[in-house]
């Protein structure tokens, strides 16, 4: 049984902006799903209405498949983290964790330690008579997290909880989240704009875009299955590379070749991809090239190439199309010429007039 599902969520605001269209989803009990997609596209939105503190224009929410879309926030058992922290700058850090068990039937004795104990379990011990401006960026955040794990409540709804913090910082909370959730193994949807946190922390993914759902899935589904450019586009660094062409079906069974609109490049295809059209996008990961000798059909000249330790990214032309790829070795150079080839078993095909992946034929 799913923990939160939402049946048909749309969300228009007063002034006409749409910000969420028909949105149907399912966390699991105890599931962390985050909830990515680019800015604007209705997170904030959609985790406010979860939380009760805005309505949706149309559509219901089930908690344990109890409707609860007319409840009160403070009678949904939820917790929310908001992007700024939200906390009170002439607070103690003490006094705002408190703050998250104001509702609670608790003796003062019992949420004092109740407090102590939480801020000792995120490291904050020491720093509960200091206001926030005195504590760091990462800190605060912890603080934030603190008043939420005092009050203990069954669902936690954090909103981009990491993108005040420093890339260093950010991996440090990212493992402290994922610990976290592995001890408390709350229902929790995490929000965030950054493709990396949401394929490392989400046991699945739900990806938005302008108001709607593209995809939902394990972060190993939506990379590797993406349901359509979008998808796609969104996932992997460097980008997926899309280069739009044609096939030319030959006759008797011979193999059939992908013409590239933007290049003189053809790149013969195996039997296990024959797009059922001729007009396609090939989609291609990085990492699925690898570098050959040049021939006349398939000649590329090396732009640039970016050193990341363990891995080579060279930047292709060939005529007017641009290719990404990611290699071990690091004998290229720019100006080389070069031919490329595909490791098809990774290789998608999309339609280019709907956008949507093109099932591949069996044969
Ligand atoms: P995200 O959190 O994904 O960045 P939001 O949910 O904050 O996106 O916003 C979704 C869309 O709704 C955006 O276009 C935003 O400008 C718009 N929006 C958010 N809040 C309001 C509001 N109170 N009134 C009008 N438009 C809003
Ligand atoms: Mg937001």
């Amino acid at each position: 049984m799913p923990r939160i599902r939402t049946q048909s969520i749309s969300k228009t605001f007063p002034d006409g902006t749409q910000a969420l269209n028909s949105v149907n989803l399912e966390v699991h009990d105890g599931e962390l799903l985050a909830l990515v997609g680019p800015s604007g596209c209705g997170k904030t939105t959609l985790l406010r209405i979860f939380a009760g503190l805005d309505r949706a224009t149309d559509g219901e929410i089930f908690f344990d498949e109890r409707e609860i879309s007319k409840l009160p926030p403070d009678q949904r058992d939820l917790g929310m983290v908001f992007q700024n922290y939200a906390l009170f700058p002439h607070l103690s850090v003490f006094k705002n964790i408190l703050l998250g068990l104001e509702k609670h039937n608790l003796s003062k004795f019992d949420k004092e330690e109740q407090v102590q104990k939480v801020a000792h379990s995120l490291g904050l011990a020491d720093l509960l008579m200091r206001k926030p401006s005195e504590i760091s960026g990462g800190q605060r955040q912890r603080v934030a997290l603190a008043r939420l794990l005092a009050r203990n409540p069954s669902i936690h709804l954090l909103d981009e909880p990491l993108s005040n913090l420093d890339a260093n910082l950010r991996l440090q909370m990212r493992q402290e989240l994922a610990e976290l959730h592995r001890k408390h193994q709350k229902t929790t949807l995490f929000v965030t704009h950054d493709q990396v946190e949401a394929m490392t922390l989400g046991q699945r993914i739900c990806l938005l875009n302008q108001g709607s759902v593209e995809q939902m899935g394990t972060p190993q589904e939506l990379y590797d299955s993406p349901k359509n450019l979008f998808v796609a586009g969104f996932f992997g660094m460097p980008s997926i590379n899309l280069i739009h062409g044609s096939i030319e079906f030959k006759p008797n069974g011979e193999q059939a070749i992908f013409n590239s609109k933007d290049a003189n490049l053809s790149l013969p295809l195996p039997p296990n991809i024959q797009p059922a059209q001729q007009n396609t996008i090939l989609g291609i990961r990085p990492e699925s090239f690898q570098l050959v000798e040049h021939s006349p059909k398939n000649s590329f000249v090396i732009q640039r190439t970016e050193y990341l330790g363990d891995s080579l990214v060279c930047y292709l032309t060939a005529d007017e199309l641009q290719i990404t790829c990611k290699q071990p070795s690091f004998e290229i150079n720019p100006a080389d010429k070069v031919g490329i080839e595909v490791n098809w078993n990774h290789v998608h095909c999309f339609d280019p007039e709907s956008g949507e992946r093109i099932q591949l034929s069996e044969s």
